[in-house]
């Protein structure tokens, strides 16, 4: 049977950040260590090594990532989907919102603590240029507390220059997503005049990133973020989480010398609490709002454990249920079904993107235009062609009928499609009078660049009829 921690769980009326005046408690989160936390290293380094060198890489000539909303162009891995694409875009949405949800409801918030930018920018870069310059929490608490010295003047001026430097610098990564990087070295060396906007979007997310990081912090997890905020409909008493063993910790009582030890193993040292970098208690109870898995209070209090001679794991990565029951994990129906669906999704847009043309081709009749029959007893018709190049390389294309005998004759210029852009033309197809048996008949014209077939399309052929 479970055990009730608090009675009843009032932790779960407020945050600990803001107290009962609705004022902001500030948090001074002790330095982590362990091994948990060196793993979030070097996850956090790879991380942010893909992050700042995306818009950098290239594939096929083109940005790995790009999310350029003001032209409406999306480049994924070197592929550019246009609006006509959006479908596919959709269904990888949807995918990658199912496949978080699934992560969720079997694995609980491994993303929030260790994959997030917002956690890996906070706890990884921030924070550590934070304790570098103002030493571990005591001493930052301490330096916040003391009169205006010339020590507390340089730390604190030293802090910030570099927190507003790195936030300019993510603030250039971020709109080298958006715009590219080429536009982004245009915005550099051609001087401010020459791009306001550029120059103002810059200044804003510069200041935006600058106050998340400065000054908002774990706010964001706990007030703003809405993945963070549904974490009480996701999770359940099967998802692991990082949760404390109070069957094993309970009841909780000091280490006290040349004494009989009654109580649980929680020596009640408040290390876990000090060490979490959204100020809660874990030993309240697993699934807390606040609670972003960093898993900081597995590591402090697997050292505290070592200490104090006794196994390691009071606080681990668990399900609700094995610390009650103490019963295993087990894989249930939800998670089947939401798996199958994810499966589905994923091969659906594999699907899509691996059949994906590269040229979307649109031809229709010119409106208003009849058939014309000439001397040589062939029937034609005018058509309007719009071709999409989603290449980058200009295509020079011809057109030929793949259906019928009979030939195709583009009035005025050839078709060149320009790269990553668009063409239109008119072109005439003339088809044997005898080769048609009816009044309307569906045709099919092949578009090549050089031999090679790139997009059949097919239409409407008006004739006289037999
Ligand atoms: S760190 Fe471990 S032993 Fe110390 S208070 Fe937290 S749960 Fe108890
Ligand atoms: S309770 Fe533990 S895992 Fe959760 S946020 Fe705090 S330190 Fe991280």
């Amino acid at each position: 049977m479970s055990t009730l921690l608090t009675e009843p769980e009032t932790f779960r009326d407020t945050i600990s950040t803001v107290d009962k005046d609705g004022k902001r408690v500030w948090l001074y989160p002790k330095k982590p260590s362990g091994k948990l936390y060196q793993y979030r290293k070097y996850v956090s380094y790879a991380l942010l090594t893909l992050l700042f060198s995306g818009p950098f890489m290239k594939v096929n000539g083109l940005p790995m990532l790009l999310f350029n909303i003001p032209e409406r162009k999306f480049i994924f891995f070197g592929m550019i989907f246009w609006p006509q694409d959006f479908f596919i875009l959709l269904i990888g949405f949807m995918a990658f919102i199912l496949f978080i949800i699934l992560f969720t409801v079997v694995y609980g918030r491994v993303w929030c603590g260790w994959v997030c930018p917002q956690t890996i920018f906070m706890e990884m870069v921030f924070r550590r240029i934070e304790y570098w310059i103002e030493g571990d929490a005591p001493k930052q608490k301490a330096l916040d507390k003391a009169p205006w010295t010339t020590e507390k003047i340089w730390k604190k001026t030293a802090k910030h220059t570099l927190f507003v430097a790195v936030s300019f610098v993510i603030a250039n990564t971020f709109l080298a997503y958006i715009i590219g990087v080429e536009e982004l070295q245009k915005i550099v060396t051609d001087g401010p005049a020459a791009h306001t906007g550029g120059l103002f979007s810059l200044v804003l997310f510069t200041g935006v990133f600058y106050g998340v990081f400065a000054r908002f912090r774990e706010q964001v997890c706990t007030i703003v973020c809405p993945y963070g905020r549904l974490q009480g409909v996701m999770l359940d008493k099967q998802s692991l989480t990082v949760a404390y063993d109070y069957e094993r910790g309970e009841p909780r009582g000091k280490l006290r010398k040349n004494q009989v030890r009654t109580e649980g193993d929680c020596i009640d040292c408040h290390q876990c609490v000090q060490v979490c970098p959204t100020g809660i208690d874990i030993r309240n109870g697993a699934q807390q709002m606040e609670c972003i898995n960093c898993t900081a209070c597995i590591d402090i209090c697997n050292s505290i454990m070592d200490l104090v001679n006794k196994p390691q794991g009071l606080i681990r990565i668990a399900t609700e249920e094995s610390i009650a029951e103490k019963k295993p994990w087990r894989f249930t129906t939800r998670m089947k079904s939401y798996t199958f669906v994810l499966v589905v999704l994923i091969g659906a847009f594999a699907t899509l993107l691996i059949t994906r043309s590269n040229i979307d081709a649109t031809i229709l009749r010119t409106p208003g235009m009849l058939y014309q029959q000439t001397d040589k007893g062939t029937v034609t018709n005018l058509y309007n062609i719009t071709l999409i190049n989603k290449t980058d390389e200009e295509l020079p294309v011809t057109l030929k009928l793949l259906s019928n005998k009979g030939t195709i004759k583009v009035v005025r210029n050839e078709l060149v499609l320009p790269k990553q852009g668009l063409t239109e033309g008119v072109f005439f197809a003339e088809i044997p009078k005898s080769d048609l048996k009816t009044a309307s008949s569906q045709i099919e014209i092949g578009v090549y660049s050089g031999d090679k077939l790139i997009a059949t399309e097919t239409t409407k052929f008006l004739g006289p009829g037999n």
